[in-house]
């Protein structure tokens, strides 16, 4: 990861939706670190645009816990605790198997003929070592699937959730992997065959290979600072 501050496109007089998406696609990407500082100036400057529409981009993406407000700091991207990728993680394995259900039960019609193509898309990426895009099309297919479905509140859902779980794998996992290969092949299969249940218990099987590969069970670590005391203290252990 780049130590420097992400660099976006200079772009004009963009919508307060458009930003959103844009810092959406830098942390897919990766190129958007959790616990990053971001400053109004910084992205009014960046996308040609007034602070009180970075200001309404940054509200809604605090509201959906991706950024986060902290006194005397600022607006960061957020940084989520095991324990708060274990929650996260826990309602994904309760939602998205839902999803796939109700895709695999109504003909979702150009639905599908856009998940294809996103897997297309995938290939593509992984044949070329494509890491950066690879990723970010990986988190964007879980996305994908709720917009198919077409539920507003569940495609928003989804996009905080997923959000957060790509800044835990940035955290958490030893290898920032995209989702493991021919998992999602293996759930479109199962909703273009109208199969409910195999679409679902291949989602959550798929998200316990997620969880598993950022090893939450894991001690939360400890400040060095915070290390250094209990040792001053004589409470050092090992
Ligand atoms: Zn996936």
């Amino acid at each position: 990861m780049e130590p420097s501050l992400p660099r976006f496109q200079k772009a004009h007089g963009k919508s307060e939706a458009e930003i959103r998406r844009r810092i959406l696609q830098a942390i897919f990407e990766m190129r958007l670190p959790p616990g990053e500082r971001l400053t109004e100036e910084q992205l009014a400057e960046t996308f040609d645009v007034s602070r009180t529409v970075v200001r309404q981009a940054i509200a809604r993406l605090s509201q959906d816990g991706i950024l986060v407000k902290i006194p005397n700091i600022g607006t960061t991207v957020a940084a989520p605790t095991r324990k708060e990728t274990r929650d996260i993680l826990a309602v994904r394995k309760m939602v998205e198997p839902a999803i796939v259900r109700i895709l695999s039960a109504a003909p979702v019609g150009g639905g599908l003929e856009r998940i294809h193509a996103h897997l297309a898309r995938e290939t593509t990426a992984r044949a070329k070592g494509d890491r950066g895009t690879l990723v970010r099309l990986t988190g964007e297919f879980h996305l994908l699937l709720a917009e198919v479905a077409a539920n507003d509140v569940l495609t928003r859902l989804m996009t905080s959730l997923q959000t957060l779980t790509c800044l835990a794998i940035l955290l958490y996992a030893e290898q920032n992997e995209a989702c493991p290969p021919d998992e999602h092949s293996r759930i479109v299969e199962a909703i273009a065959g109208g199969d409910g249940e195999r679409a679902a218990t291949e989602m959550l099987q798929h998200l316990q290979h997620v969880e598993f590969d950022l090893h939450l069970d894991r001690a939360e670590p400890g400040s060095p600072l915070s290390d250094t005391i209990a040792w001053l203290r004589g409470n050092a252990v090992g």
